[in-house]
Formats: structure tokens, sequence, C-alpha cells
């Protein structure tokens, strides 16, 4: 079943719990029939019926005459620890160094996920602006599997320093094995005593790592209509695939693989998926002091709970770092920093984000902007000499 079906197999059961039952004139649940009792034939709704709207196709307005506060700018100059070689051009580069001017980004790390040739490629199209973007390497996992895994990888992982990269990312784990781009690994997760030594020597070349675990726990859930996040869950999802590590065991192994390696400074993208749970990411945090992590692409699963979240943000200011995962528009910069900046409240961003509900802003205070936007991120990098 493909997307587009899935979705309007589910409408119904979308639109209850998108709309208002009033607004319906009726109940849409049918009374539940006698075993073998065959359905009252149904009238089909008029095309313009609010009963033909899928849930995909809901974008609501908010009615509230409250502030609308418009961040064009970031109040503190931001790095961004968590972007992709979006731009392929010298053109487009050049675009986007003018709209981090604009909107306040100092630096962007770009995560290559790439080794060799291809890592190279992207380096020297972004080397016309060293203090703008810096590159971080992927890792080669060819041969894991085999017996004398070790030797080829960790001199690619030297090579790649010497060319330029300055970290290692985004290296994902979604539950089957780690993956670098198209360099996959099936069966062997980050704790795992092959991978040892890699972790090992990213820390000896000084190259923090940016490690990617499980997703956004809807995806994990029965695609059906409680399932909160339902529409990007669907897209992304993960219920339907065997013999996957799932979100808690990841995070196991993520906190594992910081232990193991004391020396090597992780930052899990994504509040390591533990957006629904923060206070678990905060356990995470006070174990592990070499674990920090990212806020990219999880601005529209935060902000339904603003007050929950602002006070996590309070909480653990020196261990979150901005980021975005989002393409390079200004737009999209704009939005992190209303939901970071401002209180405004109930609104929508549906160009941005793929949820059905409105979002919040967490008004959070100069000082944790600071250490979030720049700080910690400054001293990570800092610190590899
Ligand atoms: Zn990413």
């Amino acid at each position: 079943m493909n997307r587009r079906s899935f979705l309007k197999a589910t409408s119904a059961a979308g639109l209850a719990s998108a709309l208002p039952s009033a607004a319906l004139g009726h109940a849409w649940q049918e009374p539940a029939l006698p075993s073998g009792a065959a359905p009252a034939q149904k009238k089909s709704p008029a095309p313009d019926s609010p009963e033909r709207i899928l849930l995909k196709d809901y974008r609501p307005k908010s009615i509230y005459k409250i502030p609308v506060t418009e961040v064009a700018k970031a109040r503190f100059p931001i790095i961004d620890m968590h972007s992709h070689p979006y731009a392929k051009t010298p053109e487009e580069i050049a675009q986007w160094v003018r709209t981090m001017d604009e909107v306040g980004i100092e630096k962007t790390v770009i995560l290559t996920m790439t080794t060799g040739a291809e890592f190279d490629e992207i380096h020297r199209k972004y080397s016309k602006y060293p203090e703008r973007f810096e590159l971080w390497c992927g890792f080669d996992f060819a041969g894991y599997d085999k017996p004398g895994f070790g030797p080829a990888a960790l001199r690619e992982l030297e090579r790649c320093k010497q060319a330029g990269a300055r970290g290692v990312g985004e290296i994902h784990d979604k539950g089957k094995g780690l993956r670098s781009g198209k360099s996959n690994a099936p069966g062997m997760h980050p704790d795992d005593p092959r991978a040892d030594q890699l972790f090992e020597k990213i820390a000896e070349l000084a190259m923090p790592i940016s490690l990617h675990v499980a997703d956004p726990i809807w995806m994990y859930q029965k695609m059906d209509k409680t399932n909160d996040g339902l529409m990007n869950a669907y897209e992304w999802r993960l219920d339907n695939q065997p013999n996957i590590v799932g979100l808690s065991g990841m995070v196991e192994i993520l906190e594992r693989t910081a232990q193991r390696h004391p020396k090597t400074t992780f930052v899990a993208c994504h509040f390591a998926n533990l957006d629904y749970d923060l206070a678990r990411l905060g356990e995470l945090f006070d174990r592990n002091p070499n674990l920090y992590a990212d806020i990219s692409a999880r601005y529209a699963e935060t902000a339904p709970i603003p007050r929950f979240a602002s006070q996590f943000y309070a909480k653990h200011a020196d261990r979150l770092v901005y980021g975005t995962d989002m393409g390079f528009d200004k737009p999209m910069y704009q939005v992190t920093f209303r939901i970071l900046e401002t209180l405004d409240e109930h609104f929508y961003e549906s160009d941005q984000f793929g949820y059905h509900w409105s979002l919040n802003g967490f008004g959070l205070s100069d000082s944790i902007l600071q250490q979030v936007y720049h700080d910690n991120a400054a001293k990570l990098l800092a610190a590899r000499g």
C-alpha cells in the first residue's frame, strides 16, 4: 500500500481526530453491528464535505488574536552543528553564505557521511569559505564482516583528517546496524567490539562524532488512528521492519558506546530521538559527560510541549547544541528562531513540518540561547586543539 492509499484508508480516523465532532455534524463512528448483520447502505458524502478531508490535506489557520513575532535574525550568533551538503554549485553555496549572514549563522557543520573521493569532492566545493563551513567525513565499513577489518578503515579516517575533515558524521543506526551514507554494516551496532577501533581512533584524532540512533517513537508504533505523529511516522515507518533493535534498545546502545569510549565526544542527533521522553535524555546526560545532543529536525516534535521543553533546556543548557538538518532556506532558519526565542502560541508551519498540530515558542532566556546557539558548540569544537 502506498502512502496515498494508506492515508485514504485512514482518512476517516484522521479527520475525526483533527476536527471537533460538531464540525462533522454527526459522529463518524457507526454503532457496532451485531455479527452477521449487513451494514446499512450509506450515502457517500458530497465532494466538498468535511468528511472527505484527508488528514494529510488538513491545513488549519489559527483563529487567535494573539502576538505574532517575526524573528528575521537569531538573537545571537549561531553554530549549526547539523547540516548536509545541500548546496551543490558554487552559486548555491554563495547563496547559502548570504542567507547565513542574514539570519545570523556564523558557521555550519556539514555532515558529509562520505569518505574517499566523494569526501574530497565535497570538501573542495566548500573550501572557498573555510571560516563558514566545516566538513565532517564518514566511516568506511568495507569488509567489516571479514577478519582483518580495521587498518584500512583507520587509514582512510586519517587520510580524511589530512584532507580537511574536522569530525565524523552523520553516522546512523536505526536499529539494523551502522550506516555512513552508502557504506553499510548490517548487524554491527556502535557498541560492537569491531567498531571499538573506530571510536578510539577518532578520540585520538580529536574528531567528535555526530551519531544518529533510532527514529521518533511514532515510527515504531502501530499505524492507526491513535498514532500521534501518523503522517510523518508513516513516511518513515519502522513498525514493519522485522528484527530491528527498537528505540529503547538503541538508546541503551548509545549509552554503552559513550561509556566504552569516554575520551570520544558524541553528539547524539535529534535529542537521541528522546524528544518524547526528555527526562530520559537528561538522565543520559547526567551519567555521560562525553555526550551532547543536537536539537535538529525536532522543532515541530518539541513545540507541542513548550513548558516541559523549556524546563529541559534550562536544566541541560550545557549539553544541547543547535542544528537544522532541513536544507538552507531562510524561512526554515527563522521558524527555528521563533520556536526557541519567542513565547508565541498555537502557530502552524505546514510548509516546514508534516504534522497536523500547532506549534508554541519556548521563550528561552538569553543565557540559554547563547549556550545552545553557540557556546557549547564552540567549546566542543575548540577542544580539538
Ligand atoms: Zn542529518
